[in-house]
């Protein structure tokens, strides 16, 4: 951490600032126009169409990349279709194993320009791309790599087999992540891929599909399809897709779910959240206050398991909200290419004018906002780390996703009242509970409704332990052991 220490002539308490961290950028080249990835090779569209995609903190163009229409998803589905007829479904399993291992190892290899190129494209701040994004993805790599040739005994009794072709639509929050979700545990159960990014954040996973080209994945087992809406949705209806995995909101998940109903296609969605994050007076107080921060801030809160709904229990409440405002006003938030930015720039203008939106709406509510005094940049998509105190269950940002870096405070007497609370939505993604009684933790995660229960950290992952949600935040699980049925046959046995 540089430090610049500004000294004074008086007796006034010595100021001290930050100095610029910047990041380079010098590790990553960016081509002035991007093909789709099809067969093993970058290819025109055959829709001739093409948008561009830009750098959020800045709102500088990047690259112009291609826009998939049908043809070109024909084309994708077809490949993927012949490489797993006639190279990855018969290769031995040992054999497949060997690529995916070469995989990770040069994600390993090659993990700063990808951390870079993340954050130019989707504006998270570097030391989070650097540090906790791209070592998860490479880890899921080597995780499932490990899988490849042992499946028979991750299932015993069952005869694992690939599903076939898997169609794969992911959004913007963590695009390598999100495709190392999808693209590791498909990959080693013998499946090939078609891949649809975020129209917002294309340019990972086209870097990724250059890795593979170069690990020497054979043509067609990893296909790479750009665009916006409109191609995720020719990918999911395609009649030679066995298998779709989608990660998004919760409309277009159910969008999918009508479209996908009466065919034989097997699913998963992960969707939307509104993660209740617990503090009982006996927490660890100032522990807990960087939980809460990790929770709701990390990644600009451009998380779909993010602890956005804060209760604390009545008798700290006050004291716990001192502590959470002194630390707020802590957060850098700004260039996330800054080695010291905290929180980075919001993914996209649409995204900044719904949060805008929300967060009007907590106002017009009768909720009571604070924002630290911290000066944001001229140019680019940036909004201050918000909290709410007085927000009620009926108010809508204690209901709806806001997917920014928005923190609804409500408070609890009892536990009873603080599980009524947290499960009082139509979600069921992620919680956290806080408190110095293990007993207590064990009755909270037995009755609160969600995929994940943190007990005293929030925003832990790890490629081996499984994640998903239940109500209206999804289905099926991806990661560990579980994230590979969701790409097998294990109907017969
Ligand atoms: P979407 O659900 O629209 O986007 C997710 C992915 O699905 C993107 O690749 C998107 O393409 C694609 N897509 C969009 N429409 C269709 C369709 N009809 N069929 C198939 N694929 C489709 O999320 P948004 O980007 O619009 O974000 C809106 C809200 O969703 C956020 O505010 C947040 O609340 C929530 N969200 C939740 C996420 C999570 O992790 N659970 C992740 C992202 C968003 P394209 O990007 O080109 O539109």
């Amino acid at each position: 951490m540089a430090i610049t220490r500004i000294p004074s002539t008086t007796h006034e308490p010595l100021l001290w600032e930050y100095a610029d961290s910047k990041e380079s950028t010098d590790v990553v080249e960016i081509d002035d126009r991007y093909g789709l990835y099809i067969d093993g090779e970058f290819r025109s569209p055959r829709s001739r169409s093409h948008f561009t995609t830009v750098n959020p903190a800045t709102e500088e163009p990047l690259a112009t990349v291609a826009e998939a229409g049908k043809a070109d998803v024909d084309d994708a589905v077809a490949a993927a279709r012949a490489a797993y007829e006639d190279v990855w479904g018969p290769m031995s399993p040992p054999e497949r194993a060997k690529y995916i291992f070469r995989i990770a190892r040069m994600i390993q290899e090659r993990s700063r320009e990808l951390a870079v190129l993340e954050t130019l494209d989707g504006g998270k701040p570097i030391k989070e791309s650097r540090d906790v994004d791209l070592p998860l993805v490479a880890g899921h790599f080597f995780y499932y790599a490990g899988w490849a040739d042992k499946l028979e005994y991750a299932f015993p009794g069952i005869r694992p087999r690939p599903l076939g072709v898997a169609g794969q639509v992911i959004p913007w929050n963590f695009p390598m992540l999100m495709l190392a979700w999808k693209v590791a545990p498909a990959l080693a159960a013998g499946n090939t891929v078609v891949l649809k990014p975020a129209e917002t954040t294309p340019l990972t996973a086209l870097a990724f599909a250059r890795l593979t080209e170069e690990a020497g994945l054979p043509p067609g087992v990893l296909n790479v399809v750009t665009g916006a809406g409109e191609t995720g949705s020719l990918v999911v209806a395609h009649d030679d897709v066995d298998k779709v995995a989608f990660t998004g909101s919760t409309a277009v998940g159910k969008l999918i779910q009508r479209q996908l109903a009466g065919t034989t296609k097997k699913l998963t969605l992960e969707l939307g959240g509104k993660g209740a994050h617990l503090i009982f007076e006996d927490a660890p107080l100032d522990q807990a206050v960087e939980g809460v921060i990790n929770g709701i801030f990390f990644n600009q809160g451009h998380v779909c398991c993010a602890g956005s709904r804060l209760l604390v229990e009545e008798s700290v409440h006050d004291r716990f909200v001192d502590k959470l405002k002194r630390r707020l006003s802590t957060l850098r938030v700004g260039d996330p290419m800054d080695k010291n930015t905290d929180v980075g720039a919001i993914n996209s203008k649409e995204q900044l004018d719904r949060i805008s939106d929300l967060v009007e709406s907590g106002r017009s509510e009768g909720a009571e906002m604070f924002q630290p005094d911290c000066e944001l940049p001229q140019r680019g998509f940036f909004f201050r780390p918000t909290l709410f105190t007085g927000v009620s269950q009926s108010h809508r940002i204690a209901q709806e996703e806001i997917f920014g870096p928005v923190l609804s405070i409500l408070s609890f007497r009892t536990p009873e009242e603080a599980v009524e609370k947290a499960n009082n939505t139509p979600y069921g993604l992620s919680a956290g509970v806080w408190t110095s009684k293990g007993s207590r933790i064990l009755w909270m995660a037995d009755r609160l409704r969600a995929g994940v229960v943190w007990a005293n950290t929030f925003n832990k992952f790890d490629p081996a332990s499984p994640f998903g949600g239940y109500k209206e935040s999804g289905f099926g699980r991806e990661g560990g052991r579980h994230g590979l049925l969701a790409y097998m046959d294990w109907s017969e046995g």
